[in-house]
């Protein structure tokens, strides 16, 4: 504990009755530097905040504490429930993201997050499946932490699951504005690993919001929206491994 940096935020509540903390969010600030974010999570003006912020050093900041409701994922839904904020324990890791010159994750960065995260999961017993990213809670809205965040590796700590299938074949199989059984399947497969569930046949933009977020974290190699071979079978085969 005493590796962490205290930068209290005011931007919490209680959360609700009953919760037992389960799942982890990960985000990136989106901001230039790692203060001008933090100090943006600590002014009581944004309402927003996180429990930790990591920064590209590897250093750690504790904004709030676990057992408090921090407010990082906003309007979410995840396998079947709204207000992720309620349960879960938000981590922002330091990167401009797209708008201000997205880069890779650097190690010293990764290793402070595996510490992190490695210690999160053993004081609330969350499982692997439940380390996820803000976009796949709100795919409408956001898309962080991104295609370059490093979802094998932390998968070999138990944080995250990953498919052993790579993304290889990009044969399109189905795009919006398609219909039909196949596009019956791939929102009934989404539905399964989390997205909000669109129950019907057809490829409309909630379709393609959540395979590119899909996309985004399980075939980084080609975010595009489209249903192709390549991201089917890994869709598959994390919709096996997270309804088992
Ligand atoms: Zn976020």
């Amino acid at each position: 504990m005493s590796s962490y940096i205290e930068q209290s935020s005011p931007n919490w509540n209680e959360r609700p009755c009953g919760c037992v903390v389960d799942t982890v969010i990960l985000h990136y600030t989106g901001m230039k530097t790692g203060a001008e974010a933090i100090a943006r999570l600590r002014d009581a003006a944004t309402q927003v905040s996180a429990h930790y912020v990591v920064e590209e050093d590897g250093r750690i900041f504790r904004l709030v504490a676990e057992e408090k409701r921090a407010w990082h994922a906003g309007v979410s839904h995840w396998q079947g429930r709204d207000n992720i904020n309620d349960c879960s324990i938000g981590v922002e890791i330091v990167n401009p993201g797209h708008e201000f010159g997205y880069r890779a994750f650097p190690t010293p960065q990764i290793n402070g997050l595996i510490t992190l995260l490695s210690g999160i999961k053993e004081r609330h017993g969350i499982p692997a499946a439940r380390f996820i990213g803000h976009s796949d809670i709100a795919p409408q809205r956001k898309i962080d932490p991104g295609e370059l965040f490093p979802w094998r590796e932390l998968a070999d700590y138990g944080l995250g699951v990953v498919s052993i299938n790579p993304c290889l074949d990009q044969s399109v199989v189905a795009r919006k504005g398609d219909v039909g059984d196949v596009v019956c399947d791939l929102n009934k497969l989404l539905g399964i690993v989390g997205y909000h569930n669109l129950g019907d046949g057809n490829f409309g933009s909630g379709t393609e919001m959540a395979l590119r977020a899909f996309q985004r974290h399980w075939c980084p190699e080609h975010v595009t929206g489209e249903l192709d071979v390549g991201t089917q079978q890994v869709l598959s085969d994390i919709a096996e491994q997270l309804s088992s």
